[in-house]
Formats: structure tokens, sequence, C-alpha cells
């Protein structure tokens, strides 16, 4: 049966008495808003563990003063019942006022990181996640912790704190899940109108392009970006925030594509941000590899 619990002192607790009974943890961080995409994600940790903990925070230190904080959807009663449905124990949904009290003041700073991609219009937005996530960590105690492909940098920032902080945990990252024409899926979309939603399918478009190219045979970042930009621009209600390939663990811009980098954008669809990705594979380095597993 789900329980929910809001206050710091009794997930601590609560946890106290898993960890006692030698039961293993796995965690799911949310900004809630559920949808298919969160859910992927419960039903792993659900599968793999003997207690399943999501959290719902929308968490302050992510937004920007111009972001969406205080318009974020809240659906709190309906993300309950689709926890509960899914057999999850505990969902844990603090308050910011009891997450970050007066004389809050640290941040967790990652260096060449935070200032790539997403990074550069959303300064700050990383330390948030990270500080966040690790306050996550520390009150939940998972074994494992369960991310979305589609938040790619959020999944590389994590990996190198965890890494880097000898954190004790599992993070396992799963596939974006799309809808059926290939949106990634995103409490944001609930922003979009229909027209919007139809012409978000471009960011889609653009990297099954690339995906396409990379399978011709195509190297060249700058020559697959820019096909990619083509079929953004022409789509009127987008506009570019950036579109990159770039290396799957250092984020840095490759010109020369491998098998393995990570094609990413970021575009606004009238006045909401979309981000989505794809790890691009080469047909012959597939092959390859399989010939020897
Ligand atoms: P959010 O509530 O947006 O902070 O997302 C919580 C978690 O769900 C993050 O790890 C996201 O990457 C993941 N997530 C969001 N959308 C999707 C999606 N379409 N497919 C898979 N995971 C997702």
């Amino acid at each position: 049966m789900l329980q929910v619990i809001t206050s710091i002192e009794d997930i601590k607790q609560r946890i106290k008495t898993f960890k006692e009974n030698q039961l293993s943890i796995g965690f799911v961080p949310t900004m809630g808003a559920l949808h298919e995409g969160h859910l992927s994600l419960v039903r792993q940790a659900r599968k793999e563990n003997d207690k399943a903990v999501v959290s719902i925070f929308v968490n302050p230190l992510q937004f920007g003063i111009n972001e969406d904080f205080t318009r974020y959807p809240k659906m709190f009663d309906n993300d309950c019942e689709l926890l509960s449905k899914e057999d999850v124990d505990i969902v844990f949904n603090p308050k910011a006022a009891e997450m970050y009290p007066n004389g809050f003041c640290t941040s967790v700073i990652m260096e060449h990181l935070e200032d790539k991609l997403c990074g550069k219009s959303r300064p700050g937005h990383f330390r948030g996640v990270a500080a966040v996530v690790l306050k996550l960590f520390n009150l939940v105690k998972p074994d494992a912790a369960y991310f979305g492909q589609k938040d790619f940098q959020q999944t590389v920032v994590i990996k190198s704190m965890v890494a880097d902080l000898n954190l004790d945990v599992n993070i396992k990252v799963l596939p974006t899940i799309r809808d059926k024409e290939g949106l990634a899926l995103s409490s944001r979309n609930a922003y979009l109108s229909e027209t919007e939603k139809n012409d978000a399918l471009c960011l889609y478009k653009a990297l099954i392009k690339a995906q396409t190219m990379a399978n011709a045979g195509a190297k060249n970042a700058r020559e697959i970006t820019a096909e990619m930009e083509e079929i953004i621009n022409n789509c009127k209600s987008a506009k570019i925030d950036y579109i990159s390939i770039v290396n799957p663990e250092t984020l840095e811009a490759v010109s020369e594509v491998q098998h393995g980098d990570v094609d990413a954008l970021a575009v606004r669809i009238g006045k909401t941000r979309l981000i989505d990705n794809i790890i691009l594979f080469f047909l012959l380095a597939v092959m390859w590899l399989s010939s020897y597993s």
C-alpha cells in the first residue's frame, strides 16, 4: 500500500526500518505530473528491488528566474493513483521550506559538465539538480536509482557526481519513452496546444534524419546538424536553442561522429522548451561488436 511521506524525519525513520530488515531500495526521483516515461522507471525499480520509493518534488534550485517553476504542472492525487497501481511503497513529497531551510548554502559544482548543452541556456540548472539528487540520495539511501535517457546531460552529471563523491548507489539509465508518433513524453508537453504538439514532432524527425545519415555513412557532425537545422527551421513555431553531437562522457562537441556519440537538441515550440536526444549508432560498428559478443 502506497504511503505518502512529506517530512524528512519520517522518511529517515521509514528508510531506517527498510535497512534494518536488509531490504533493497529502488528510487525514482521526479517532479511529478507523471507519465509513461516516469512509469517505465518506476516499473524497473519495482522489479529489481524489495522496496520502491518515488520522490515528487518540484525543485526550485534547478529553475532559472524566467523559467516555469510557478506554473510547472502539479497533479499529485493523480500521480499517487498511478504509483499505487504500480505497487510503489513510498512517495516522498517534501516541502521546499524543509528541503531548503533558511541558511541553506551548499551547492554541487560539476566543472566541465554544467556549462555544456542545456547548461549554456540554463545557468545553475545542473547545480540545482545535483544538490537535490544528492540530498534525496542521502535521505532515501537507495541501492539503485533510475533515470531517463531523455535528460541525457542529467544522467551524465549524476553519474559523475556518484563516481566523484563515491556514493554507494547504482545508477540505471532507461530509454526514452515516446508517443506513437515519436514525441518524447514530458510533463512539459502539457503546455503544448494540439498544433504545437504536431510541430514538436520536428525534434524527433530531425533526430531520425541524423540516424539515417549515420546509417548511410555520414560522419561529419556539422553536415548532420545542418540537415537537422533545416528540418526544424521549416517548422514556424520552432526556435532552436542548440543542436549538438557530443561525446557521451565528456559532453564535448565532436566534429567527426563515432559510434555511441549522442545527438542532443533543445528547441522552443512557442513558449515551451523541449529537449530530446538519440545515441547514434553505426551499423558496421554494431555488426562488428556483435560478432565478438
Ligand atoms: P522529471 O519529472 O521531468 O524530473 O523526470 C523524472 C525522471 O523521469 C528523469 O530521470 C527523467 O529523465 C525521466 N523521464 C522523463 N521523461 C521521460 C521519458 N519520456 N522517457 C523516459 N524517462 C523519462
